[in-house]
């Protein structure tokens, strides 16, 4: 997809939760045990599943450092 900011082309790839409680985001999820957090506005976008990263698939443009998913 085109990023709505700057019209260049989006790269798709997973946005997840690494081992520190950091979102991160990248082509593939690394495989390894995360916590579930939880906090204030908690929004959940995918079920809490043990023995692997939070993730969810998005399109990242790092032109402008814009990043869209949906849940
Ligand atoms: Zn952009």
């Amino acid at each position: 997809m085109k990023c709505p900011e700057c019209g260049k082309e989006m790269r798709n790839g997973y946005l997840f939760c690494s081992k520190d409680g950091a979102f991160s985001f990248a082509n593939e999820v690394p495989g390894v045990f995360t916590d579930a957090k939880k906090a204030d506005g908690f929004v959940k976008i995918t079920e809490v599943k043990p023995s692997h990263r939070t993730n969810i698939a998005a399109s990242i443009c790092e032109n402008c450092k814009t990043v869209i998913l949906k849940y």
